[in-house]
């Protein structure tokens, strides 16, 4: 099935698959996704941009800005926008999660349980028996008013154990039926240890923070187990949220990797709010992108229609992971496009537009592959069945820019742990990169 073979797989299979590990496991919400991307930018020099003031940028500066759980991070081009082009990389930083309810505790059987809603398309068998952590953002009031901290419990914390099959005889056979508003919340703690207040708790996660002081949270559930490298060479990873934090990854990676002096400008946008349709301020239906562009094509030009001219001479990567080939389900896939695990990135098409891609955009990005030694696998869904969408179409409608649509090819996809294989990571960056070094203008 997959072209590579085990020695082929030692040579691909490079620190860059462990480093995704590395950023996955910081990763914990699209809050922490955004600070560990921050990290690495700030370590390559990049400067943060006050959203409330306009400062102007001009050629080689290397800067973001972030907006909750987005972040925009660009190198400025050497020549002016408007006529060589922004090549961006899409990606999100959301994953479907469990979230905390405002009213965090309810009491049952003897238990505190944390009642939680669901974000996104949540694969909700998968949250059960499993050991999980509490992560977010938590907002305080200080000295000087309110301000918000980040906290990561990043321990084994809570649990919503399964029903025993003793009590639901018929599970096996017709399937595990659960009701989100009943089944879904997690044991935090068992009422033998007294009275518990929720806000202590997080408090006591925090360094100098009193109960009192907490006013309002954005918690989610978290997978506690560290992500690992399995299969008998490491060939494969297992993950949680690889949809779509691989992506943002490889996104990094790859704007990192592209930090010489050209002269079209370079950037990547990693959203928050994908997995609920992206209609936030944050999200990829907001104005947030535009304006960032904005704001570099102004520092150069005002001309009035330097906007649009700018976008004609720009392209996007709307990078989200794709579904291989599940070897249990195979006929789930068109028989023709069954995209198998490590062969490569995955472009992705539909012709009712739920991707971006059209012939143009799919045969430039299979170019991008060529120049990285990379052959492109090729994604449709089966005529008889739905299909997903990304923030791709959404991203080119606002900004009416040429856009593809790409994705590592992964399984489990929305469970709370996911797999991918490690080769593929190497092989999307170096595709990515090869975009965004393209000495061509095109
Ligand atoms: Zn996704």
């Amino acid at each position: 099935m997959v072209a590579t073979g085990t020695t082929d797989y030692d040579a691909v299979v490079t620190d860059l698959a462990d480093d995704l590990l590395t950023y996955i496991d910081r990763s914990p919400t699209a809050f922490h996704a955004v600070e560990e991307t921050k990290r690495r930018l700030l370590a390559h020099d990049f400067v943060e941009l006050d959203p409330r003031k306009g400062e102007d940028v001009s050629g080689g500066d290397r800067c973001f800005i972030v907006r909750g759980g987005t972040i925009i991070a660009f190198v400025v081009g050497t020549q002016d926008p408007t006529e060589h082009g922004i090549r961006m990389i899409g990606a999100h930083t959301d994953s479907p999660n469990l979230r905390v309810k405002p009213v965090a505790l309810t009491r049952a059987g003897g238990a505190f349980r944390i009642g939680m809603e669901t974000y996104g398309g949540v694969l909700q068998h998968t949250w059960l028996d499993r050991d999980l952590t509490l992560a977010g953002r938590v907002v305080i009031r200080a000295d000087k008013g309110l301000e918000t901290r980040l906290v990561n419990f990043a321990r084994p914390l809570m649990r919503i154990p399964s029903l025993a099959i003793h009590l639901n005889r018929g599970v096996n056979k017709d399937g595990l039926k659960l009701n989100a508003q009943k089944h879904l919340a997690p044991m935090l703690s068992l009422e033998t240890g007294g009275e518990l207040d929720f806000r202590d708790v997080v408090a006591d996660e925090l360094e100098d923070v009193l109960s009192a002081q907490i006013v309002s949270w954005d918690l989610a559930a978290a997978d506690a187990v560290p992500s690992v490298r399995s299969g008998l060479s490491r060939e494969i990873i297992h993950a949680p949220r690889l949809d779509n934090l691989g992506s943002s990854h490889s996104a990094v990676k790859a704007l990192l990797g592209a930090l010489d002096p050209q002269p079209a400008t370079r950037l990547i946008a990693l959203y928050d709010h994908e997995e609920c349709g992206s209609r936030s301020a944050q999200g990829a239906q907001s104005s947030f992108l535009q304006g960032v562009i904005e704001r570099i094509v102004n520092s150069f030009s005002t001309n009035a229609t330097s906007f649009y001219t700018c976008m004609a001479n720009s392209f996007l990567v709307s990078a989200d992971m794709a579904h291989a080939v599940h070897p249990n389900h195979v006929d789930r896939h068109e028989p023709k496009h069954r995209p198998v695990l490590g062969a490569g990135p995955v472009i992705k098409q539909n012709i009712n537009q739920s991707y971006a891609t059209n012939d143009e955009t799919s045969a430039r990005f299979s170019e991008w592959c060529r120049a990285a030694d990379v052959v492109p696998q090729h994604f449709v869904t089966r005529t008889d069945l739905p299909c997903g969408t990304t923030i791709g179409p959404i991203t080119a409608a606002r900004l009416g820019v040429r856009a593809v649509d790409v994705g590592n090819p992964m399984l489990s996809m929305h469970s709370c742990r996911e797999l991918c294989a490690a080769a593929d990571v190497d092989k999307m960056v170096g595709a990515m990169r090869a975009f965004l070094t393209d000495p061509t203008h095109f």
